[in-house]
């Protein structure tokens, strides 16, 4: 019966394509239960275990009957913890009110996007940039704007480039640093003129910091730290990276007071509160110092791996991004032309179905001649990985 029915895509979701992150490591995943050794590098997602001292708040909260509703924006504790730690990065207030906490960055992000744009509205995304940004905004009805940064600059956009990118629409930027897929980090003053622009013109910045503590030369500056005085900012961050918790699903916004309630009243329409155990989880993570301890750890064992795979693809004449933070490797493969139109799809495809290596197409980004190949991975899988995209030879 269900393959009978038929099915006509709605207007709101007619352009709407998959993840294609998400698409990479389903793929992957078929070839391995088909008996393939194929090395998974697509994934957005540390290969560390939670810390012990999430778990043993997650049993606890459990013991304790925590399984019922809370309030949409997160319990108080959780807000009045995340609410702390932006204090201190904005050495002025910020009130627990002006918290959501959210199922991960992913809906902060969403929430933010759908309550700030509609129809009509431009939004500029720094490309190569994450691939949601882009789908969200037309979600929403807003146009996502690319703008690309220069290869000098480590793909990293200028005010000029912003500004030159603006028209009378455009009502806000998108901010990722460090950057989902290139690794870029932006530094204190690159985000203040970044600010000053914003402030002339009336744009509202969304800054997407889930990166912000994988970052090697010490955490990237907040837009809460530069932001000063300017308002008109969100800043979302979550625990999946940092504390390697992707399936608990906690994410937050911070923004201001009428933007949150618009945001509360969103996210009671569409999901309610983020999981009541996952809260509680939260509160250890934040607070314990086994899990900064553990969030440390891992962060220098990305080092060590982003210097050998860097090491090895430079000394192979490979064009790759040095990447400051995150745990991503951008690589260029090809130029594009009118009879190339997208050498990293190819590239990608090639690597994963010859070579049994899975990195996800730098097209999903907005980048078509670029690879992402993520060293969340054992470093063996990483070197070896490496090895074998210079082994498929790029052109
Ligand atoms: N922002 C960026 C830049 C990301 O890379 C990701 C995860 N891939 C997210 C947001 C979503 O994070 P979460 O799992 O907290 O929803």
């Amino acid at each position: 019966m269900y393959s009978m029915s038929r099915y006509a895509p709605s207007a709101n979701v007619s352009e709407l394509r998959e993840s294609a992150t998400i698409a990479v490591s389903t793929r992957a995943k078929a070839l391995r239960a088909a008996g393939r050794p194929v090395i998974d590098l697509g994934a957005g997602e540390p290969d560390f275990p939670t810390p012990a001292c999430v778990m043993e708040a997650a049993h606890r909260a459990l013991d304790a009957g925590c399984t019922r509703y809370t309030q949409v924006e997160g319990i108080a504790p959780l807000r009045e913890v995340i609410a702390k730690r932006a204090t201190a990065l904005r050495g002025a207030t910020v009130d627990p009110a002006d918290v959501v906490v959210s199922t991960g960055t992913k809906q902060a992000l969403f929430n933010a996007c759908f309550s700030l744009f509609g129809a009509g509205d431009e939004v500029l995304v720094p490309t190569p940039g994450w691939t949601s940004y882009y789908q969200m905004l037309a979600l929403a009805r807003a146009t996502p704007v690319p703008v690309t940064g220069s290869r000098q600059r480590q793909l990293k956009v200028t005010p000029d480039d912003l500004i030159r990118a603006a028209t009378s629409r455009t009502r806000g930027v998108m901010l990722n640093s460090p950057c989902n897929p290139t690794g870029a980090v932006y530094s204190r003053d690159e985000v203040s003129e970044i600010v000053g622009v914003a402030a002339e013109r009336g744009w509202w910045l969304v800054s997407d910091e889930i990166y912000r503590a994988i970052c090697y030369d010490g955490p990237a500056e907040s837009l809460l730290t530069v932001a000063g005085d300017w308002p008109r900012v969100v800043v979302v961050d979550g625990l999946a990276k940092t504390f390697a918790m992707t399936g608990w699903r906690i994410g937050w916004s911070i923004a201001p007071r009428a933007l949150t309630a618009s945001m509360v009243a969103l996210q009671s329409h569409t999901t309610s509160n983020a999981t009541t155990l996952s809260q509680h989880a939260a509160i250890a993570a934040l607070t314990m110092p086994m899990g900064e301890q553990a969030s440390r750890a891992m962060v220098s064992e990305f080092k060590r791996r982003r210097d050998r795979a860097v090491a090895e693809l430079k000394s192979a004449g490979v064009d790759v991004l040095e990447p400051a933070g995150a745990f991503y490797l951008f690589i260029r493969v090809g130029d594009v032309s009118s009879v190339e139109p997208d050498p990293g799809t190819r590239f990608a495809h090639r690597l994963l179905e010859e070579f049994e290596v899975a990195v996800v197409p730098g097209a999903a980004f907005g980048a078509p001649e670029w690879i992402r190949l993520s060293y969340a991975a054992p470093i063996e899988d990483v070197l070896e990985g490496v090895r074998r995209v210079v082994r498929a030879g790029i052109s």
